[in-house]
């Protein structure tokens, strides 16, 4: 196959935004973003005339037809390449504190900047960022034509802004994994230190965790687990409950080499039921007692308009069963709740680290050696603490 990539400003002697670009294909033209990118992690399958491609990226594992997206719809088959029209096109820069995300266990204190960009596999009809997330589904391919922000751009964005890490997150990063990606590798290049997380849904494929792994990509992945019932998963989020509890096993298995930590949004009649609570709080421990698990309130919102936020003593029940169920670190978020952000010693109680809302108050673990930081404890008894400081 013969492909040639042309400026679009010299096609045709036009004058067209300078960020489109042609796709010339035995005489056959696409119109497509320069901006566009080669997708990694696909495959071409099938007869060569087909042109089919398989993406693996995340594990809705689309088979893509020429001319054809996939079900994020920011992947799209070009002529037999998989190419990913979000990249560059973030959104809503913001810098945060590490809490907002929620990371309570990763480098607590700290300021990411955030971003996100159009897209999403998964259609959340919950969906707080729907305008960013949905924007392609609920706006056309219009949603797409924002601005691009290069990778470079935003390392420096992170280094004028003193920024500790950069979260990528507000839709789902795996969606832009190409675009995160070089984001990473022009931290690098720049010689920033900045650590990486993605806050996700879950779903992305062991191919792309492996590639993650393999090139040290992300210091932390923080996975929302939305209900333990396959039928309630596909109705809300058009997902399988399976593949995210995978996810959470594979990142677990890490071993530490990728923070974990894990949400679950509790909506009133889907999940917060005793049963559901429990289910949830039984799998998360299987996993591991000491991976943080947040239980966040839930607020009307997008297509779930109908339904009332999320009663307190539903919250701090969630937290009790938690706590039942053996998990050694269980929060609350999203309400006005005091003390149940603080992270306290699993064996002895101690406060280590006190919250309230975004800020941080005492936090013991603020001036510990080189040596301490590697294996984090608390001071009053000794007993390990699940923290990367
Ligand atoms: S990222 Fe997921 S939803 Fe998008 S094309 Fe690939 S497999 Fe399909």
């Amino acid at each position: 196959m013969v492909m040639r990539v042309y400026k679009l400003n010299i096609f045709n002697n036009k004058k067209i935004t300078a960020c489109k670009c042609i796709i010339r294909e035995k005489g056959k033209c696409t119109v497509v973003r320069m901006d566009a990118r080669k997708a990694l992690l696909y495959k071409r399958i099938g007869e060569p005339a087909k042109k089919l491609v398989h993406c693996k990226l995340c594990s809705h594992y689309c088979i893509i037809k020429e001319g054809e997206v996939g079900k994020c719809l920011v992947r799209k088959n070009i002529g037999g390449t998989l190419y990913s029209l979000n990249w560059g096109k973030s959104a809503g820069f913001a810098i945060d504190p590490i809490e907002k995300k929620p990371f309570f266990h990763f480098k607590p204190g700290t300021r990411v900047l955030s971003f996100g960009t159009p897209g999403c596999n998964f259609r959340c009809l919950n969906c707080q960022n729907w305008d960013l997330s949905q924007a392609v589904r609920e706006g056309g391919s219009n949603a797409l034509g924002v601005p691009t922000t290069t990778p470079l751009q935003i390392a420096r964005m992170a280094k004028e802004n003193k920024a500790d890490g950069i979260a990528y997150t507000y839709s789902e990063p795996t969606i832009f994994y190409e675009y995160a990606k070089d984001t990473v590798l022009a931290c690098r290049k720049m010689g920033l230190s900045a650590f990486h997380l993605f806050v996700s849904n879950g779903y992305f494929t062991r191919e792309m965790l492996q590639e993650v792994e393999r090139e040290k990509l992300l210091a932390g992945i923080r996975i929302d687990l939305k209900f333990t019932n396959d039928e309630k998963y596909m109705q809300v989020c058009a997902a399988h409950v399976q593949i995210v509890k995978d996810n959470i096993k594979r990142v677990h298995a890490l071993k530490g080499q990728i923070a974990l930590e894990v949400i679950a949004l509790i909506i009133p009649t889907l999940n917060d039921s005793e049963e559901e609570l429990r289910e949830m709080c039984k799998f998360v421990s299987s996993v591991g007692k000491e991976i943080p698990l947040h239980f966040s309130r839930f607020y009307p919102q997008y297509k779930m308009q109908g339904l009332a936020p999320t009663p307190e003593k539903t919250l701090l029940r969630a937290r009790e069963i938690a706590k039942e169920e053996g998990l050694e670190y269980a929060y609350i978020g999203n309400t006005d709740l005091k003390g149940v952000e603080n992270t306290r010693c699993p064996k002895c109680n101690a406060l280590l680290v006190e919250r309230d809302r975004y800020l941080i108050g005492k936090n013991v673990f603020g001036k510990l050696s080189e040596k301490e930081r590697k294996n984090p404890k608390c001071p009053q008894c000794g007993y390990g603490i699940n923290i990367t400081i």
